[in-house]
């Protein structure tokens, strides 16, 4: 690349966008990175100060390098089984930025970017304009929308985003005065607002809801069970999924989910989208509890909280909630059976990130999208990207953003793969 090249500009400080911005400084290729959310270096996974807060991966799979597998577990000094504290992740991930020579973080959110020649200038929040070589689209799932079911209710006793400055007050608040909670959701968002419950001292009882009640499961030591491309169903939905029963009534849920892994994007790009659907639709909340599983610590916890009578999980769906004096009257239909009224001071919205990349709110994305730049997946929850990560002229896409294409794109043993490979795709483009 020449050296009077424009810098790339990264948009989005969380894992994906640093490690992506650190790949083009290894390759000599300066960085802008833009955050402008106070999380820069760290993203929504890194940024909690909350202990409680565990990696669900063993150490020795969270390097941030594809190729130094386990630089996070000799950084941390441990043999690679631990379930470290989410924050240290996020000290590791800072150093690594603050060694890169040639990434220049910028405290910004991106507003709009338009064509200059082959590369592009950017426009910041703050009205700052910057010329740009290429743009990397980093910006992570997109935060969840208020949901139809909590019109009218104040948005302090009805919390919509629960990584959220007002999700912290809120824990703060019922730590102090007390009162029941609903959390709608029952995945890996409900657990981490019951630990900052619980860890602030709250000692009302907490109710967890969600269409089927699936709880993240736990790790626990297994023999891994390998298997060859050859053995695995390509192309047909149903033969997988038939597949991985008789393989878990074998070898156990974890090893053979676990033994999917090498070929998960394959295996997601040889079906139909029509089988990808169906998927979300019907198997995806069974595969992410059996995928995405929690320290053997957090599993513990929630039991005993379980025990207590302070934790309740149950299926069934929110039908109404209405503000009263004294809290939250909230009405839920449990599946397949009665209705049920309780009556809590807050209510969290735990059912993850915005699912339809069409009503995305990111000023930049909303451009792209309107301008053609780039489009949205066959599945509409992300963008459309060739591989790498390739979502348009001179823009690459890296992380959840591309989880339509890859699906399994969400996490750092697979992230760290494609910020290395869209860095060289970058490269290749840009020497040209
Ligand atoms: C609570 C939680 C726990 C997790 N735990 C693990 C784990 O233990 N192990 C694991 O492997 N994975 C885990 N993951 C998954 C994974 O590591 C993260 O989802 C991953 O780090 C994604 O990072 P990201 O950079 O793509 O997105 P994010 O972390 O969401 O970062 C995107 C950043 O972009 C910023 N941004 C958005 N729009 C703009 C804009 N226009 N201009 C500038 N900045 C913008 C946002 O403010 C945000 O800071 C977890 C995820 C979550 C949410």
């Amino acid at each position: 690349m020449r050296s009077d090249a424009a810098p790339v500009a990264v948009v989005g400080g969380g894992f994906s966008g640093v490690m992506t911005a650190v790949q083009l400084a290894r390759r000599g290729v300066p960085a802008l990175l833009f955050d402008g959310s106070g999380r820069l270096g760290l993203g929504v996974a890194y940024s909690t100060r909350e202990p409680a807060h565990l990696l669900n991966v063993p150490s020795g799979k969270m390097s941030a390098w594809p190729d130094r597998p386990d630089d996070f577990a000799r950084w941390l000094g441990d043999d690679g089984t631990s379930f470290a504290e989410r924050r240290r992740f996020g000290t590791y991930l800072r150093e690594i930025l603050g060694q890169a020579r040639g990434v220049q973080p910028q405290q910004n959110t991106v507003v709009a970017a338009e064509r200059d020649g082959k590369g592009w200038r950017i426009t910041t929040e703050s009205g700052t304009v910057h010329a740009a070589s290429a743009i990397v689209l980093a910006q992570g799932n997109q935060p969840p929308l208020p949901l139809r079911v909590g019109e009218g209710i104040s948005p302090d006793d009805f919390i919509h985003n629960p990584w959220s400055a007002e999700a912290a007050n809120a824990v703060r608040r019922l730590a102090q005065e007390g009162g029941d909670v609903l959390i709608l959701g029952t995945g890996l968002t409900m657990i981490d607002t019951v630990l900052s419950l619980d860890e602030a001292g709250h000692t009302g009882r907490i109710l967890a809801l969600s269409r089927r009640g699936l709880v993240p499961r736990a790790h626990a030591p297994h023999e891994p069970a390998p298997v060859s491309a050859e053995e695995v169903p390509f192309g047909d939905l149903l033969a997988t999924w038939r597949w991985l029963r008789r393989r878990t009534g074998q070898v156990g849920f974890r090893a053979a989910v676990d033994s999917l892994r090498p070929f998960s994007a394959e295996l997601w790009q040889s079906y139909t989208s029509k089988d990808q659907r169906r998927f979300l639709r019907h198997a995806r909340a069974w595969w992410d509890v059996h995928r995405h599983r929690i320290a053997p610590e957090v599993a513990a916890r929630l039991a005993a909280l379980i025990a207590e009578g302070r934790l309740q999980v149950v299926a069934g769906r929110l039908t109404a909630v209405t503000q009263g004096a004294e809290g939250l009257d909230v009405f839920f239909q449990r599946r397949g059976g009665r209705s049920e009224e309780r009556r809590v001071s807050a209510l969290f919205n735990c059912t993850g990130p915005l699912g339809e990349m069409r009503r995305t709110q990111d000023p930049l994305l909303q451009q792209f999208l309107a301008g053609g730049a780039v489009r949205i997946d066959d599945l509409g929850i992300g963008l459309h990207v060739g591989q790498p990560g390739r979502a348009g002229e001179r823009i690459w896409a890296v992380g959840p953003l591309t989880k339509g294409t890859y699906w399994e794109m969400v996490a750092v043993p697979d992230i760290r793969g494609q910020a290395a490979a869209v860095a060289d795709d970058i490269v290749k483009e840009l020497g040209a």
